[in-house]
């Protein structure tokens, strides 16, 4: 079972690693999607989660690797139906992730129809920092979030750009799916994902509080 580790030394197994798609209108843009009525919900294996220090394998068979810089919350409990209130009541505290993504295999998924299983949840396809207790937070629209791919800026993300904030995100997913104590969820990317490459060294930041490196290496 995977682990949760948090700034102050607490840690959480996890549980289940829910994602966001289509949650900045840039990034919607960028790539040619339609802006969703209600959010995109889908799922990665636990076993894809890779932690602070860890080397991302890039999946052999992809030409296309795609960074997602994210913002991550952790639920402390859950339950079904949550009301907004009772949402934030359940955050433990947030950290910031990349949901990689094989945009070449997820390309011909999209087309014809199909599930993004492998594309998205591949070993190593949900990074992720320690968390920073929701207590030593700003409240969760005022979170911002960056990227370094080799020492340069790739992707700066403020939560108050999101079309679905973080307490209606948990308490929509909570309309169909019972939330549990553990459970993650990657709140979506704003504008400026891109390839990895095997040697590129990845850096990354929540508020100036968290940070986290991964390097990446080939199949
Ligand atoms: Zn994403």
């Amino acid at each position: 079972m995977g682990k949760l580790f948090f700034s102050d030394g607490r840690e959480l197994a996890l549980n289940s690693i829910f994602c966001i798609g289509r949650n900045y209108a840039e990034h919607i843009e960028e790539l040619g999607n339609e802006r969703p009525d209600a959010p995109v919900v889908f799922d990665k294996p636990a076993a894809a989660l890779l932690h602070d220090g860890g080397t991302i394998t890039l999946p052999k068979g992809s030409e296309d690797v795609h960074y997602e810089t994210e913002v991550v919350v952790a639920l402390a409990s859950g339950g079904r139906d949550l009301s907004q209130e009772e949402a934030r009541q359940a955050i433990a505290g947030y950290a910031v992730g990349l949901d990689l993504t094989a945009r070449d295999w997820q390309s011909v998924a999209k087309a014809k129809g199909l599930p993004w299983t492998l594309c998205k949840g591949f070993d190593g396809a949900a990074c992720v920092s320690t968390f920073l207790p929701v207590d030593e937070c700003p409240e969760p629209q005022a979170l911002s979030f960056s990227m370094w791919q080799n020492g340069e800026l790739r992707q700066q993300g403020e939560t108050k750009m999101m079309l679905f904030p973080i307490a209606e995100l948990i308490a929509y997913i909570s309309e169909y799916c019972t939330l549990s104590a553990g459970d993650i969820i990657y709140t979506g990317t704003p504008v400026g994902v891109g390839p990895l490459a095997a040697g590129d060294h990845l850096r990354l930041n929540l508020l100036d509080k968290i940070s986290a490196t991964f390097e990446v290496s080939a199949s």
